[in-house]
């Protein structure tokens, strides 16, 4: 089979992997408009379970995965002068040029052909038989298609940047800051032996009310370096590498499709779906894909069945993270909800903000029932119940 995969990101570098490891005779082309080595974003997040998946499908770029990521443990949350600490969850962090690298040099080593500064036109796909949109969440593949798609966006409340900064955070790191234009906040991540990623959020109102809006780049990181001056340590803010394209502020947008495929076209990762940065699941979610069309691609010759089969199980397996995704970017939308709760409250309540329940019940009762569901197995066992159900209520209400 002849394929191209548009976009040499995580999706269309791991499909690559993987449909050229079980079948070497696929002809694969991975279309890159950037040079190599060049993307945008700093350090990204990950899970315990997409190593142990990730090892079961290639081994080999899996354990250069986790050998060039660092590991925490422990989450602090400092909210104005108040501190909070929670020990438990271990997370892993990688930078994204690093990932990029370690599957383009895999993806290589099988054959794939890997075409840099080629950029691919919608009105100008390739020869293939399969042709892959992994170009991203602005793809310009499904754009042109996007009624056929069903493309909807919701784009989100508060304003957002993407920042690196030499401060190597030795724990998942929230830091809460008061202005007279209302909250700020980042938090921070070690993704490397000499650099964090720092991703810093506000309402809209505090954005501009600090001149955030008006601030050129390097005024508008001096003043986030003043305001986290506190987590800092006097580490400065990067706002871009040498190669990538700069740190624009934007809003995070929310990108769902009817159906994932038409024709010989399909798409994968942030082309087909975007889920909100706050739970940290883009780059898993786009591996997955990877994954679940290349077993789709082998167990159904048929390409039309395949594309399908895929599509139906990437949708039902993406609605918890889906779900999860909005009530957390709600959750931070509505601080002032939580913001002034006793410190180790908030940041319980913090790490519950994927929870549908939670926006429809007072905050220190959830905080109270949460901490007695963590005793009672019959209650834990109630909420789980309960919380899908009122998820699926007002989903049918909105
Ligand atoms: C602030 C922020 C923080 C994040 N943090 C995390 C995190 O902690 N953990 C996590 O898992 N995810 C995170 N993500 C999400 C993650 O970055 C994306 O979900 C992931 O990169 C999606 O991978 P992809 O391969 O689908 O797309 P991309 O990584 O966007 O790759 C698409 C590629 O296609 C190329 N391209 C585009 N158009 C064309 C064209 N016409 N021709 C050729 N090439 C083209 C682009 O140059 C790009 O290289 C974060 C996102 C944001 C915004």
């Amino acid at each position: 089979m002849k394929v191209a995969c548009v976009g040499g990101g995580p999706a269309g570098l791991y499909l690559s992997i993987l449909l050229k490891l079980r079948d070497p005779s696929h002809e694969i082309t991975v279309h890159e408009r950037n040079p190599e080595g060049s993307t945008y974003g700093w350090g990204v997040t990950y899970w315990r379970g997409l190593l142990d998946r990730l090892h079961l499908h290639d081994p080999e770029s899996a354990r250069a995965l986790d050998e060039n990521s660092v590991c925490w443990s422990d989450g602090i949350a400092h909210i104005g002068d108040r501190t909070a600490r929670h020990t438990g969850d271990q997370g892993f962090g990688i930078g994204r040029h690093r990932l990029l690298e370690i599957l383009a040099a895999r993806a290589r080593s099988l054959g794939v052909r890997l075409a840099y500064d080629d950029e691919i036109t919608a009105d100008r796909l390739p020869d293939a038989d399969l042709v892959v949109a992994a170009d991203g969440v602005r793809s310009a593949l499904r754009t042109r298609h996007a009624d056929h798609f069903g493309t909807e966006v919701t784009a989100g409340r508060n304003s957002y940047i993407w920042l690196g900064t030499t401060k190597v955070f030795d724990a998942f790191t929230f830091a809460f800051v008061e202005t007279d234009h209302g909250w700020i906040w980042c938090y921070g991540y070690g993704y490397s032996a000499g650099h964090s990623t720092c991703v810093v959020e506000c309402a809209p109102e505090t954005w501009t009310g600090l001149g955030l809006d008006r601030a050129d780049e390097a005024g508008g990181l001096a003043l986030l370096e003043k305001l986290f001056a506190g987590v800092l340590d006097g580490h400065p803010l990067i706002g871009r590498s040498a190669s990538d394209a700069g740190a624009p502020w934007l809003t995070f947008r929310t990108l769902t499709n009817r159906t994932w495929y038409r024709d010989n076209l399909v798409l994968v990762g942030d082309a087909a779906h975007t889920t909100h940065y706050s739970i940290g699941a883009g780059t898993t979610l786009a591996l997955e894909d990877a994954i679940a069309l290349a077993d789709a691609l082998r167990e159904q010759p048929d390409l039309p069945r395949a594309l399908a089969r895929y599509e139906r199980e990437r949708k039902a397996a993406l609605l918890s993270a889906q779900s999860a995704a909005r009530h957390s970017a709600q959750w931070y939308e509505n601080l002032p909800r939580y913001i002034n709760l006793p410190p180790d409250r908030m940041f319980a309540l913090l790490g519950q903000r994927h929870s549908p329940l939670l926006p429809y019940v007072p905050p220190q009762l959830y905080y109270r029932l949460d901490r007695a569901a963590g005793q009672l197995e019959a209650l834990r066992r109630f909420k789980r119940w309960l919380g899908p159900k009122v998820a699926r209520a007002l989903a049918s209400r909105g």
